[in-house]
Parts: structure tokens; sequence; C-alpha cells
């Protein structure tokens, strides 16, 4: 990846959560083709929303938990790396969208 503009991202809810609490959505933008990923939100006592999200067709399983900016956390490489990601950042938007 370059360090020139990041591309634009946009997040779409796919499937909203349903009775197995299970959903899906898409993150378009940035290389290749879409990516699809299951959520499923879990008990989170801290503060904030926790989701279990899992990237389909890869192995990763990441927490994701959204608080305020600065309380969110993300188990993926570019969080540990930059402190943010497209995970945190495209839930958030879903939540103040309430899709979520
Ligand atoms: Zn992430």
């Amino acid at each position: 990846m370059g360090e020139a503009a990041a591309p634009a991202r946009t997040i779409r809810l796919v499937r909203p959560p349903a009775d197995d609490g299970v959903g899906v959505f898409r993150i378009d933008g940035g290389e290749g083709r879409p990516q699809f990923y299951t959520l499923r939100e879990l008990p989170c006592e801290i503060g904030g929303r926790g989701f279990a999200v899992h990237r389909l067709g890869m192995g990763n399983v990441y927490h994701v938990r959204v608080g305020r900016p600065d309380d969110s956390t993300c188990e993926c490489l570019g969080f540990l790396r930059w402190g943010r990601c497209k995970h945190v950042a495209g839930l958030g938007a879903l939540i103040r969208q309430k899709q979520l």
C-alpha cells in the first residue's frame, strides 16, 4: 500500500443481525475485491459495544470493541500498528447510523 491518500472505504450491512445474532457486512474500497464479514455482538462490560468479526473465506476472527473514539480496540494488525482500522471505523459508522 502506498503512503498517498488512503482509498475511500465504504461499509454496508448486507444482512442485519438475525435471530441467531449473526449479521453480514461488506467493506468495499482499498485493495482487491470487496471483503465480506460476519458479525456477532458480544456482551461487553467495560464500555462500548463488542463484536466478534469473522472475515469470510479467511481464518481470521477479530474481536472489535467500539466505544468512544479513544476507547476502541481491534485485534487486527492494522489496529495494532496504527491504533485505528476499518473494522472499528466501519462498525462505528453502522452504530452511528443506527443499523446496529
Ligand atoms: Zn481491525
